[in-house]
């Protein structure tokens, strides 16, 4: 006996979409689920993040071995609202599409999750061992909600981690880190007929900059799945008045790291050559602001090998194996497992269709991830 019909399905993910959870009220999504879960006898915990901002976890079985699920309930910005074909906060379906600001990424994969968690449970078909479902906060800025469940020891007897993020094609088994930094260069400010009164805070940056650019980015190392680090000043200012000597510069950088080439290494590099230019009369700040390491897992699990049957069995296609550039709450939830943990992102929506306008999932990927979700969790907790 299913635990629900098809439409209350797609009611769950249009309630879901309803929530403006953008990049905060979090809170909303997790005590609609919460209700969600109790009402099918499942205990459910908010776990708080900041004074507004909360994780959520619900537990099924009892003991080992620990499937952890976890999905983020935040979604990006729509953006300019008028470029939307609908309204971006309301499930609207066309040809087969279910669109919405958060139908891809990632709510039909939360609410996939949640749905066939509840079945399990209302069928009572969990053989042994528990499965942990993880709803986290602020996952597209900061992964400030992962970071907390990890940190407050939800992960530690987890033994499996699927991250329902949308790759419905593809399934990611590792994945590059992401790391960005504010460097700011302070000066004196003076006419700029009398620089010799002044300190220029742009010259410096610019120094810095090059010199980050040339060797930061040199590196023969390069991970076999991953490829290589990479790195850009992606944000630049400095100066207000074109005849004065300014007195303050700011760059900011985003790194993508890789295991062979992580964030310790390239935060200690960044520091050193800030207090390079600083012993020559520079004053240069250097700021970590995110801190998101790389996962890396071997792809050898039967995780990563049932899923792939399984997603061959629901789509009529083998999904591919892939490392991903982009970074998951996996880098979080997963800080201290091994290569040999069996990790996976898969989860329904497109990988390309994050954070666009017109954002969509295809219905039928939705409600046949529920049912994949389904067998793969019971695969593994035999
Ligand atoms: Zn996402």
């Amino acid at each position: 006996m299913r635990a629900f019909t098809e439409e209350q399905k797609i009611k769950i993910l249009e309630d879901l979409v309803a929530i403006k959870s953008v990049n905060e009220n979090e809170i909303e999504v997790a005590t609609y689920l919460k209700k969600l879960f109790e009402e099918h006898g499942i205990e459910a915990t908010i776990v708080p993040v900041t004074a507004t901002r909360v994780n959520l976890v619900a537990e099924i079985g009892s003991g080992s071995p620990v499937l952890g699920i976890s999905g983020h309930m935040d979604v990006v910005s729509p953006g300019d609202v008028s470029k939307w074909s609908t309204d971006p906060f309301v499930l609207t379906e066309k040809d087969g599409k279910l669109y919405g600001r958060g139908a891809n990424d990632m709510k039909s994969g939360l609410a996939a999750l949640a749905i066939a968690m509840i079945d399990i449970k209302e069928n009572d078909s969990l053989q042994k061992g528990s499965i942990r479902f993880m709803a986290t906060t602020g996952e597209e800025v900061g992964g400030a909600g992962a970071k907390k469940l990890y940190e407050e020891g939800y992960m530690n007897d987890v033994n499996t981690l699927i991250v329902a993020e949308p790759s419905q094609d593809v399934i990611v088994y590792s994945h590059k880190g992401s790391l960005n930094f504010k460097v700011t260069s302070k000066g004196k400010e003076a006419h700029s007929a009398l620089p010799q009164l002044g300190y220029n805070a742009i010259d410096p940056l610019a120094e810095f900059i090059t010199k980050v650019n040339a060797e930061v980015r040199d590196s023969n190392r390069s991970n076999e799945i991953l490829g290589e680090l990479v790195m850009n000043c992606t944000i630049i200012h400095g100066g207000q008045q074109v005849n004065s000597i300014p007195e303050l510069a700011t760059a900011e950088f985003n790194v993508r790291t890789i295991p062979e080439y992580d964030t310790e290494e390239v935060i200690e590099k960044f520091k050193q050559f800030a207090e390079e230019l600083n012993n020559e009369g520079a004053d240069i700040i250097v700021e970590v602001t995110m801190s998101l390491p790389s996962v890396f897992t071997d792809g050898k699990s039967n995780l990563v090998k049932t899923a792939q049957l399984l997603g061959e069995k629901y789509f009529n296609d083998k999904p591919e194996l892939i490392g991903s550039p982009g970074v998951t709450d996996g880098s979080n939830l997963l800080r201290s497992k091994g290569d040999d943990f069996p990790f996976i992102m898969f989860g329904p929506g497109l990988t390309k269709m994050a954070h666009k306008v017109d954002e969509y999932v295809h219905r039928d990927v939705y409600l046949k991830f529920i049912d994949l979700y389904e067998e793969l969790f019971l695969e593994f907790n035999k």
